[in-house]
């Protein structure tokens, strides 16, 4: 059973505003009440759906990019950056230049927390923090912060290859086990919630919301039903894509390199309770409380990466905020989809209907490896670039986060349909 329809059904809402518009991966042009235009492989950029959107086109670039992260970012983030790049508000340095004590960064990290806190209604409850060591070094300090020491048990929903090393790293932390695993299946489903085998003294449960290789993203969430009630969340690779209800998590811990900025950042928002109880072999730079207590600046921060990010939480909610974002990711992942399963099964995506990731879609060519390889470089000829699935599951992978524009998933939907009909 699709985990999403058994979802649909508890109590607790996913999303807040929730758009009128379906389930995004049964979405649709028609669906979404855009218009269903026929795109031409041509690099000539198609307005978005919304004319209240900024440019952000790669294609303005002459490339679009389908990177799984490090991604394409907004064009105009980009270019307000290389404009404040030299002399940051009149300041005559670089933001990455600048002691970041001074009230120049001061107010930069201030400004992406508040639009932060703003763009996901982060209650106060809540603390947001901004990392280093990426999504990998969370993988460690979550167990370290929420389990008392080594034999604290912890459950893992293991849905691909994400939540696997988040699962093997917390190992080393805690008594970590599978809740239940998707390897059997490939990677291609979630489990219905009930199917979920929580052990009620775990000190947390955790999921990966978008599993960046595999496709497979939460639509909702479970519950938690160890006694703390605490759901932990790596949400790398849709952070920001969407809506959250973050009161339903105790840890939300993202990589920045995929919707929100560069790498060399990682926000998590941590829960002001489950602050201050690491175990005492916790070095000092993965204590949450560390950085809780100093606003992020105990140490050096990657004040670039950060101000980077501020300027795309800027333009997400100049966008109208998450509820629009979404709607135009659905479109988005609909219409490559809708190619994908018109297709007649010449490209084929494995991942069940229910659970399709809105963010990074894998396919493969029925007619082999071969097929697949000229197909990436015949996109690639066409400026369509970085498409090449990971290496460690092959085919193709095309990643079309916030920043890609609608333009280039038509563009490349438009270039599926004629390399079908070129090699039949
Ligand atoms: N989790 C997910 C879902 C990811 O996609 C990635 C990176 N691709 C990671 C964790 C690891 O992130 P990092 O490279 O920032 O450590």
């Amino acid at each position: 059973m699709a985990a999403a329809a058994a979802a649909t059904s508890t109590a607790h809402s996913l999303l807040l505003q929730r758009p009128a518009a379906p389930r995004a991966p049964a979405a649709t042009a028609s669906s979404l009440r855009l218009p269903a235009r026929s795109a031409k492989i041509s690099c000539t950029a198609v307005a978005a759906p919304s004319a209240s959107s900024p440019v952000t086109g790669a294609g303005d670039r002459g490339v679009y990019n389908f990177a799984a992260g490090p991604a394409t970012l907004p064009l105009n983030v980009l270019k307000r950056a290389q404009a404040e790049l030299v002399d940051y508000h009149g300041s005559g340095m670089s933001i990455m230049e600048m002691s970041h004590r001074g009230k120049e960064f001061d107010a930069a990290i201030k400004k992406a927390e508040a639009d932060l806190r703003a763009l996901l209604a982060v209650p106060d409850t809540h603390a947001v923090l901004f990392l280093q060591g990426g999504a990998t070094t969370q993988f460690a300090a979550v167990p370290l912060n929420l389990c008392a020491g080594p034999s604290d048990p912890a459950d893992f929903v293991v849905s691909g290859s994400w939540s696997d090393k988040a699962f093997k790293e917390a190992k080393k932390f805690s008594a970590a086990s599978v809740a239940w695993s998707g390897k059997d299946g490939k990677y291609t489903a979630l489990p219905p919630f009930d199917d979920i085998k929580q052990n009620p003294e775990a000190r947390f449960l955790h999921i990966c919301s978008n599993e960046t290789i595999h496709g497979v993203e939460f639509k909702d969430y479970p519950e938690p039903r160890n006694k703390s009630g605490i759901l932990v969340a790596d949400m790398s690779s849709n952070f920001c894509s969407k809506p959250v209800d973050v009161s339903r998590f105790g840890v939300i811990y993202a990589g920045a390199q995929k919707n929100v900025g560069p790498s060399g950042v990682t926000i998590a928002i941590v829960r002001k309770d489950l602050i201050g109880n690491a175990q005492p072999i916790t070095p000092v730079m993965l204590d949450f409380k560390t950085h809780a207590d100093n606003a992020s600046l105990y140490n050096t921060p990657p004040c670039f990466a950060i101000y980077i990010c501020g300027l795309v939480f800027e333009d997400l909610l100049a966008q109208g905020g998450l509820a629009e974002v979404e709607k135009k990711n659905a479109y988005k992942a609909g219409i490559l989809y809708d190619t994908i399963d018109a297709s007649g099964g010449y490209y084929i995506c494995p991942v069940e209907k229910s659970v399709r990731s809105l963010m990074n879609v894998p396919f493969t060519l029925a007619k082999g490896p071969d097929f697949e390889k000229q197909f990436i470089a015949e996109a690639a000829k066409e400026g369509m670039v970085q498409l090449k699935g990971h290496r460690s599951v092959g085919g193709v992978r095309a990643s079309i986060y916030n920043a890609m524009p609608l333009a280039g998933v038509e563009k490349l939907v438009a270039f599926m349909k004629d390399f079908q009909a070129r090699n039949p």
